[in-house]
């Protein structure tokens, strides 16, 4: 790591209360990193620096930071009421959020249950999953399959299903038991500098047929899966692997859930994969982009059947034990509402996809400079691979994030892949500083 992007090197006494999420603590409070505004698609440091936001926070402010009409809906909410019981009582809100959510959602998607993050809305799609079966009378059902690489946020259930080995190593003794993972389709040899999806790899679908042989359909509950993997690094999937994947599942009444935390609300050029992809899911996950990443909120869509198998038995009994004290709390609910306004009135869907080939174009003639080994893209999300330096994984990337940080332009690394995921109001030109940005910090990396 070059000094150049660190210039103090004590850790801060002020800054040791906080124990920071996913970060490298004493690195971070030797060499801290803060923003402490925004608007649009700038963040603003304490010292007076613009950083051109190039991850819309973490994939979540997908409308930019700020966005008038959202901050507005909040403040007047703010006015209005607080917080509303969510467990046998509700507010209107909720019920307004929800009918918005799957009016515009694809296909009979028309239930939701709200969560508070991306995490939450995973384990309520399980435990849903689970639920489903038992309610049918099918109870043995109890495997759940996720896929190698696959990031479900970080409950027991995510961590279960997830597939990435540093989230999970440390919490082996309490992983959710009889889960399997498919292999994941990211494959250099096969994809290298593809853009969109690699044609190669569909049959890697096939390996549900193994997992059935293995386990038996009659003990598997559902199979979780993002559409394009976004923390692994933007893993865009083959064509024709969902379409196998779903077929599968028909087959052997196995219930397909879409994790859309990252993939939702224009991400991919649409609300949600579907759309795009024309594979439905049972159950579909979301959380970020629902606020524009204004206030927490996640959930889990559902489609008709899922739903009614809950809806039997006396009626004053509770359907399904579960929820969130803050489930479609109305600060949330206001946010969402006002981001689903601003996604249909400015049109940011369709922006989105206007955006892809140019980020696309920019992000792969990053291909030949030093290190990149690989380049993917997909709706607004784009990753460059780096090799690895001789002295360990990921120093490379951190030291190009550091240096595009320096630079004013925020990415995001994971291991040595380097992940773009701009607003979709991002201006071309600020498409291009972006990867400008990257290509200047790429040669100056060692
Ligand atoms: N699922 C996916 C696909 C994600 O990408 C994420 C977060 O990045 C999560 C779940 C977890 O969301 P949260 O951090 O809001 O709990």
């Amino acid at each position: 790591m070059s000094d150049h992007a660190m210039p103090r090197a004590v850790a801060q006494p002020e800054l040791e209360a906080l124990w920071l999420p996913f970060t490298h603590n004493r690195h971070f409070k030797k060499h801290p990193r803060l923003v402490s505004g925004a608007e649009g698609m700038y963040y603003t440091t304490p010292d007076g620096r613009r950083v051109l936001d190039g991850l819309s926070g973490l994939w979540c402010c997908n409308a930019g930071h700020r966005h008038p009409r959202i901050v507005e809906a909040v403040k007047a909410q703010l006015d209005e009421l607080d917080y509303a019981v969510a467990f046998q009582v509700q507010h209107p809100k909720a019920f307004d959020l929800a009918n918005a959510l799957t009016a515009a959602a694809p296909g009979d998607l028309n239930h939701v249950f709200f969560t508070n993050s991306g995490s939450e809305a995973v384990d309520t799609a399980l435990k849903i999953a689970l639920a489903y079966h038992k309610a049918r009378g099918d109870g043995g059902r109890y495997r759940l399959i996720g896929r190698a690489k696959g990031y479900h946020g970080v409950g027991f259930g995510g961590i279960s299903v997830g597939g990435m080995t540093a989230n999970r190593k440390a919490f082996a003794s309490a992983l959710l038991p009889g889960v399997d993972h498919l292999p994941h389709t990211h494959n250099l040899e096969q994809m290298a500098f593809t853009r969109g999806q690699p044609a190669w790899g569909a049959h890697l679908a096939d390996d549900l047929e193994n997992i059935v042989a293995l386990h038996d359909a009659s003990t598997i509950a559902a199979v979780i899966v993002e559409p394009m993997q976004g923390s692994a690094g933007v893993i865009v999937p083959p064509l024709g692997y969902l379409e196998r994947l779903r077929a599968m599942c028909d087959k052997y009444g196995i219930l397909l859930i879409f994790d859309e935390v990252i993939t939702g609300f224009g991400r991919l050029g649409e609300m949600f994969s579907p759309t795009r992809l024309n594979v439905m899911p049972d159950i579909l996950t979301f959380a970020k982009g629902i606020t524009s990443g204004m206030v927490p909120l996640g959930g889990a869509l559902v489609r008709d059947h899922v739903y009614e198998a809950f809806m039997h038995g006396p009626e004053h009994l509770v359907e399904f034990f579960h929820g969130y004290t803050y489930s479609g709390h109305p600060l949330a609910c206001a946010a969402g509402l006002a981001a689903l306004e601003v996604y249909r009135d400015e049109e940011l869907f369709a922006r989105a996809r206007r955006l892809e080939p140019l980020l696309a174009e920019a992000v792969h003639a990053l291909r030949g400079e030093p290190n990149v080994i690989d380049i993917r893209n997909f709706g607004l999300a784009a990753a460059v691979e780096l090799a690895p330096r001789a002295d360990g994984v990921s120093l490379r990337a951190m030291e190009i994030f550091d240096r595009c940080f320096e630079q004013g332009v925020m990415l995001r690394y994971t291991g040595d892949i380097l992940a773009m995921g701009p607003a979709a109001t991002a201006s071309e030109d600020e498409l291009g500083i972006m990867v400008d940005t990257l290509r200047r910090a790429i040669r100056a990396a060692s």
